[in-house]
């Protein structure tokens, strides 16, 4: 069985990374993601979350790379968080 491609549909991948904040090179490193807000930038595929090394800056910085899944994910996760958002107000009418 062949593999599946990933087919990619955008991809804006800088070769070198600056921070953003005291502005040194190569210093960034990826960054676990600590909420839903930055799980959803991971999963659509735009942004990354990154820490800096040098001065310790933390935030999302845009490595695009949009595929088929990525725009899938998004989809999905946004679906999610609007059962999760509909579940959520049932439950405050309910018990009011
Ligand atoms: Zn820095």
């Amino acid at each position: 069985m062949a593999v599946k491609q990933t087919k990619i549909i955008l991809r804006l991948d800088p070769s070198y990374k600056k921070c953003p904040s005291c502005g040194e090179v190569n210093v960034l490193r990826r960054s676990r993601t600590k909420n839903i807000f930055e799980s959803f930038l991971r999963f659509t595929g735009i942004y990354k979350m990154y820490r800096c090394r040098k001065c310790n800056w933390r935030g999302p910085l845009s490595t695009i790379v949009i595929t088929m899944q990525s725009v899938k994910n998004a989809i999905g996760f946004a679906f999610f968080l609007l059962i999760i958002y509909f579940l959520i107000g049932i439950v405050i009418k309910e018990y009011k």
